[in-house]
């Protein structure tokens, strides 16, 4: 049995941490129990910051690895486009297995336990297929000329077979409004669906809004000036023309787990069109591949508006400087401070776990599960700019006190106006549960938080 206490532990049963929280877990990893430690000080192991759940990267290319450090930054789609294609086969094959092999590695060391991964190819399989990180690989496919509708399908038909015969979750997926006819992205979907898991490109820029929406911007002039047909021009946002494709192939409501990858562009018009199309909706956001190449962000307040579970990706080496859960939390948190970190996290942990379908195992730290342990280190208890409490400890409660039994305030900064009061909620009997009454005493990443499997 291994213990490991520290200073907030979020099992994100509930978005709030536990302070002075500790978990068991048996030598397998399964959780056996959670609570508040009565003596942090008596603790074999008390971590100066977060222990949360194994995280779930909720979009990676994990084969585009070896692209790392190759793309200029800020081109828009079209001109990343246009560098994915002349950089897609300047390796070996061992150098690409190498580098995608280390990056899953550095995932995995990181604390990511899931992944849902998106392929083009069969590069990754035999990684996959020994690494301890659990992966549903999507298999993605492309092809804007209607005729290659079939041929693309027996192609990505057979390289199903392959992952399968690897031991892989793995079923087609489509790419993108954009970069496929019309009837590819049906009989992409339906062919995905029968899995019970899609992951969708979808609403990633203005660029893709414009030409879906009106036939003209970048992306629709590069298309015309390369000979690639384009899609047909709807009037609509490109999720909706994506809903009526998936109407078109399979009965609506759509059953299974449907993943909207970036969603920059997403609208409450668009979100409320989702959720009527699909029983199981998801929206997966990788906030620093968006700045990455096009110098935006999601609309994180639309998004938790529309009660659309949230999930976060790192996307590819080929658009982002590292692939780190903590980097893209840390992100989403500067950009969006209204966002509780135990909101953050769930995202990061629960939701994804959700997606994939692993909440039985996956998420939350709960006895029974073996979601992973994650510590995170160099966490701020104060959020920037703060004129408030430096520090709250909250002592742990006896069984059946109807109150935190002591309440600490730690110095007051010089010059900031006094704390006029800590106002600390009643536990109920049996509770080991200690929440935060104060907003601005929650903890928050730094930018040196680092996080560790355990
Ligand atoms: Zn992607």
């Amino acid at each position: 049995m291994k213990r490991f206490a520290a200073k907030y532990l979020y099992t994100l049963t509930t978005p709030e941490p536990l302070l002075n929280g500790f978990v068991e877990l048996d030598d397998d990893g399964t959780v056996l129990r959670t609570g508040v430690s009565p003596d942090p000080s008596a603790e074999a192991v008390f971590l100066d910051g977060i222990l949360c759940p194994g995280f779930v990267n909720a979009h990676c290319h994990v084969e585009l690895s070896y692209m790392k450090g190759l793309f200029r930054k800020g081109t828009g789609m079209a001109g990343f486009i246009d560098q994915i294609n002349e950089l897609r086969d300047t390796q070996s094959l061992e150098q690409k297995v190498q580098k995608l092999s280390d990056a899953m590695d550095d995932l995995w060391n990181q604390g990511v336990v899931a992944m849902a991964d998106i392929s083009n190819c069969a590069d990754s399989f035999a990684i996959k297929q020994r690494h301890p990180m659990y992966t549903r690989t999507f298999l993605e496919v492309f092809g804007a000329v209607p005729e290659e509708c079939d041929a693309v399908m027996e192609s990505v038909t057979r390289l199903q077979a392959e992952a399968r015969s690897f031991g892989l979750d793995a079923a087609p997926t489509p790419h993108s409004c954009y970069t496929m006819s019309p009837e590819l992205v049906t009989a992409s979907s339906a062919a995905g669906l029968k899995s019970g898991f899609l992951s969708f490109h979808s609403e990633e820029s203005d660029e893709e809004e414009e030409m879906m929406r009106y036939g003209r911007g970048p992306m629709w002039d590069n298309r015309k000036a390369n000979g690639i047909p384009t899609p047909p021009v709807t009037g609509t946002s490109s999720l909706e023309y994506f809903l009526d494709r998936l109407k078109a192939g399979v009965p609506v409501p759509v059953e299974g787990n449907v993943l909207l990858v970036h969603e920059c562009c997403l609208s409450a018009e668009g979100a409320a069109a989702a959720k009527k199309v699909l029983k199981h909706p998801y929206l997966a956001v990788c906030p620093l591949s968006n700045l990455f190449i096009h110098k935006m962000l999601p609309p994180i307040p639309v998004m938790r508006e529309s009660g659309i579970p949230i999930c976060v990706g790192t996307d590819s080496l080929s658009s982002n400087d590292a692939l780190c859960m903590v980097d893209e939390l840390y992100c989403l948190q500067q950009a969006f401070p209204e966002v509780p970190l135990g909101e953050l996290l769930t995202w990061a942990c629960r939701n994804g776990a959700a997606f994939l379908g692993k909440e039985a195992a996956l998420g939350t730290l709960e006895p029974g599960k073996k979601p992973g342990l994650v510590y995170i280190s160099e966490v701020g208890s104060v959020p920037a700019g703060a004129s408030a409490v430096s520090s709250v400890e909250v002592g742990s409660a006896p069984a059946g006190a109807s109150a935190v039994s002591s309440v600490e305030v730690g110095s007051v900064p010089a010059g900031a106006s006094a704390v006029s009061s800590v106002e600390v909620g009643s536990v109920p009997a049996g509770a080991s549960a200690i929440f935060f009454a104060e907003a601005g005493t929650a903890p928050h990443l730094t930018k040196d938080s680092k996080s560790v499997r355990l």
